[in-house]
């Protein structure tokens, strides 16, 4: 039993040593990454009419699944002044999302 673990455990550290197998992985990783950093998640933002401030709406959603919904009236609170107001589909708008954090 504990030979054979010995013997797996050198196969796999050749095995991940091979140049071709390495350089395979890194550009597996790097085109991820690079999917990842583009596909930012837009915020749906509202601009309040008593105070000005733009604000995160209370319903997040993407922009295909936005585009197909129907809006009238929605009552929403301003994070900034705690007011409340109506807003329309057209009030709405997609500000380009800075990372979640
Ligand atoms: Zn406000």
């Amino acid at each position: 039993m504990g030979s054979a673990r010995i013997i797996w455990g050198e196969q796999r550290t050749s095995q991940s040593l091979n140049p071709l197998l390495v350089s395979l992985k890194g550009d597996h990783r790097s085109t991820d990454n690079g999917n990842m950093g583009a596909k930012e998640t837009p915020v749906l933002t509202l601009v309040c009419p008593h105070c000005g401030e733009a604000f995160p709406s209370m319903m997040q959603m993407d922009r295909p699944t936005f585009a197909t919904i129907r809006l009238k009236s929605v009552l929403e609170h301003c994070s900034a002044c705690g007011k409340a107001a109506r807003f329309e589909k057209g009030d709405y708008f997609f500000v380009p999302g800075e990372g979640q954090s």
